[in-house]
């Protein structure tokens, strides 16, 4: 039974020997799906190499093309390049023309337009460029691309380590196969070894049991054979049992052995589950893989496909620009060809002018040698003409001043100007205030004065009504002052009673100066105008004589009494020692001067309004000339003059210091008419020393001096007595100027200015102008009888009182 159970158990110990070799299908499976796997992985990254080549070989074929479109770029460049030369060498050619201009300017702006849509196309071009090397730089396919890129890269490395895994699995299967192999060689062995232990039992079982026999037929033999065998089978037993312990020890052997091999089935088991787990993931990630893949594909085929549009698009508009070009470039052709007859002619022109200009300096030097000897020539002769007409001016000039001064001898260099003054609020109301002088309309020498009922005329060289202007009448003297640049002496006297205007003639106002300050600022203008020719130097002193005493109003010590001389130099010339001279060069100079006479004059005192009145006021202006191209020289003296008051102060019973303030007035007024009067009569004799004005002004009154004397009037009625009187005085100053018989009358004197009323009622009787001019004969012989009378009343000058 034992026998039976272990060859029992040995059967089903064969059996069992056969699920040994079972593991390594599973491996094979394993194995083959891994290479499976691998396969695949090839195939993929040998489509993603298609890929990437048909990717690379589109970027090469776009490159071609943008290279082909840079290469039409670079040949319309050299087209613009060459046309570009082509104009420029037409505008050199063209350098000059008009019309040629115009078109040349014309291409010119076409040819930048070109240039600007040239410049277009690059800029597109380049666009282009940068959207190849960087395609949608912004857009959602690319992103997308780029997430699935990642993905797969992402993917890949997973089937990397899956890989890995499947790499370190396989290492241990191997390592698992080879412990199997072993563990079932060495079952083999111990199987083999156990079916000889096997054998060879059974051999000797067999053995035995023929020997048992053989002895049970010989039984006492037997019986000791038996008890041998039994002996020798306890000994068998033995062996038996121990072959039985090891067969059981083998038993368990295989039992673990079994069992280990369950466990590496299970194992296997296991592995085969995760390699069909790893299997189905790695058929997820490929089909992932082929989704992003077509994915992939699909947005690649849709951005070639926008590419292809965009790059068509911009062909397309190349082309139509470039066909605008074209077209443009054959517009300027064809203006190039219009342009050739003209350019033809220009050229032509041009080379004349070109010969011309060649020529031209000759030309020009000879022309200019000939104009210079022509203008050398001529200039030349100019020089003489004007070295002969300076000549000829030089007489001229010579002439003019013996004419001027036969003239002035003729008319007589005395005028005598009458001014009426407005009637003022001075004059007060009434029938005394009434104007009493009226003037001819016809004639604006005459003026007529109502003195006690009757109408009496006179007649001057020039009557100022009281509307006249300073200016106006400063336009009737300005002559005489401009005389004196040229060298002549000039006297300007104003005359009349306190009151009549004396001083505004002279003087004026701030805000509407007198003769003196318009006199030195016409010598001021005329002196700049002679500028070129002459050297002026105009100078001023001002004095004053007041009981015929001479003061210096510029002087430092004004109350000091100057003495008149004769030049120490023999020329019979009168100076003043100590008398102040100013230069002046402008107005701010007179008006400084002006005001420091005035601020002397009035220091000197109490009252100055009738210390003025009592006084004369000498404003003296001296010019010196000097002609720079002849060295001649002269000297001017324009002698402006405020006299005192002429009214007669002896009436009234004056005394004192009054009364010889009177007499002195008195003294020097006839004194001055004396004068004038032996001048104009041309008298061996000028009593010019009777007075200290008349003895001052000698040289200004004698000679070729020329002497004006403005008598002032009032007009009011309450002074007709006195204007009767100045306008008489004026009269006779000029009467004695008119007639030729003048001359002959040597013996006649000036008549006191008392007895100048004293004539008026006479004179006054007869009406109209006639009158006045009465015969210088019956004048001669009244003012002689006065003369007589002064003389014979032992007086050397008759004082009214
Ligand atoms: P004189 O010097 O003869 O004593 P003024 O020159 O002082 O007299 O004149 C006396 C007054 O008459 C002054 O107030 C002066 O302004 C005024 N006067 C004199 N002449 C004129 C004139 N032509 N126009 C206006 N006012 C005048
Ligand atoms: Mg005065």
């Amino acid at each position: 039974m034992n026998l039976e159970k272990a060859g029992g158990r040995l059967c089903t110990g064969k059996r069992t020997s056969l699920p040994v070799a079972r593991p390594f299908p599973v491996i094979q499976k394993v194995m083959a799906s891994m290479a499976h796997l691998q396969e695949e992985k090839l195939r993929l990254q040998e489509e993603l190499l298609g890929l990437q080549e048909k990717l690379a070989a589109r970027e090469n074929n776009e490159l071609s093309r943008s290279l082909q479109l840079q290469g039409q770029v670079e040949t319309l460049k050299a087209k613009l390049l060459e046309q570009a030369q082509e104009i420029s060498r037409l505008r050199s050619e063209l350098q000059g023309g008009t019309d040629v201009e115009k078109h040349r300017d014309l291409l010119a702006a076409e040819n930048e337009r070109l240039r600007q849509e040239m410049k277009a196309c690059e800029g597109e071009l380049r666009e282009l460029r940068q959207q190849q090397q960087a395609p949608c730089r912004d857009c959602v396919h690319l992103q997308e691309n780029a997430g699935l890129q990642e993905r797969l890269s992402q993917l890949q490395r997973e089937a990397e380590e899956t890989r890995a895994k499947l790499a370190e699995l396989d290492l241990e299967v191997q390592q698992k196969t080879n412990r199997l192999a072993e563990v079932e060689l060495r079952l083999k062995d111990s199987l083999a070894e156990r079916a000889e232990e096997e054998e060879r039992l059974s051999r000797r079982l067999r053995d035995s049991q023929e020997t048992i026999a053989s002895l049970k037929s010989q039984p006492q033999q037997i019986k000791y054979i038996i008890k041998t065998v039994e002996v020798e089978s306890a000994k068998a037993k033995q062996a038996l049992c121990e072959s039985q312990s090891r067969n059981q020890y083998l038993q368990e052997q295989v039992g673990m052995q079994r069992q280990v091999l369950k466990e590496m089935e299970q194992q296997l088991q296991s592995s085969q589950k995760t390699a069909a787990q790893l299997r189905a993931q790695i058929m997820m990630y490929e089909a992932e893989l082929e989704r992003a893949h077509g994915q992939m594909l699909e947005e690649m085929q849709a951005m070639e496909e926008e590419k292809n549009h965009a790059i068509e698009e911009a062909f397309s508009r190349a082309q139509v620009e470039m066909k605008a070009v074209h077209e443009n470039l054959a517009g300027v052709r064809t203006n190039l060809l219009t342009l050739q007859p003209a350019l033809r002619t220009l050229t032509h022109d041009y080379n004349s002018l070109k010969r011309q200009v060649r020529d031209f300096p000759l030309l020009l030097q000879e022309t200019l040698r000939s104009a210079r000897a022509e203008i050398g020539q001529a200039i030349e002769e100019v020089h003489s003409t004007n070295r002969e007409l300076l000549r000829k001016y030089r007489r001229e000039l010579q002439l003019r001043k013996k004419c001027h001064n036969e003239l002035v001898r003729l008319k007589g260099n005395i005028r005598v100007f009458g001014r009426v003054r407005p009637i003022t609020k001075e004059d007060g109301e009434g029938p005394e205030a009434t104007n009493a002088v009226t003037f001819d309309a016809d004639d604006d020498a005459v003026l007529h004065l109502l003195h006690k009922g009757k109408q009496v005329s006179f007649e001057l060289d020039k009557v100022f009504p009281p509307q006249a202007s300073q200016e106006e009448v400063f336009q009737e003297v300005q002559a005489l002052v401009t005389s004196c640049i040229d060298g002549y002496n000039v006297c300007i006297f104003a005359y009349g009673q306190t009151g009549a205007g004396k001083t505004y003639t002279m003087e004026g106002t701030a805000a509407n100066p007198g003769i003196n300050q318009r006199a030195l600022q016409l010598l001021f203008s005329e002196v700049r105008s002679k500028a070129a020719d002459w050297d002026y130097a105009i100078s001023v002193s001002a004095a004053e004589i007041y009981n015929e005493a001479l003061r210096d109003l510029l002087g430092k010590e004004p109350q000091e009494k100057l003495e008149i001389k004769l030049c120490p130099d023999g020329s019979g010339q009168l100076y003043v020692p100590g008398l102040t001279e100013f230069r002046v060069q402008s107005v701010e100079d007179i008006n400084k001067v002006f005001e420091f006479g005035y601020v002397n004059r009035a220091t000197e005192c109490t009252n100055l309004n009738e210390h003025s009145s009592r006084s004369h006021a000498l404003l003296i202006i001296t010019v010196r000339g000097l002609d720079r191209s002849t060295g001649l020289r002269t000297t001017g003296k324009l002698n402006l003059v405020d006299l005192a008051g002429s009214e007669r102060v002896g009436r009234s019973g004056a005394e004192g210091s009054r009364l010889r303030e009177a007499q002195h007035i008195n003294k020097s007024l006839s004194a001055l008419g004396d004068v004038i009067y032996a001048l104009r009569s041309r008298q061996g004799h000028v009593p010019f020393r009777n007075s200290k004005l008349t003895y001052l002004l000698q040289d200004s009154l004698s000679g070729d001096s020329k002497t004006l004397m403005m008598v002032q009037v009032s007009p009011a009625e309450k002074n007709t007595s006195e204007t009767l009187c100045s306008l008489k005085f004026a009269e006779r100053v000029r009467s004695v100027e008119l007639g030729p018989v003048s001359r002959k009358a040597e013996l006649v004197s000036w008549p006191s200015q008392e007895h100048l009323e004293g004539d008026s009622p006479g004179t006054a009787a007869s009406p109209g102008r006639g009158h006045t001019s009465s015969s210088p004969g019956q004048l001669s012989g009244r003012s002689a009888s006065i003369r007589r009378k002064l003389q014979t009343s032992g007086k050397l000058r008759p004082v009214p009182v």
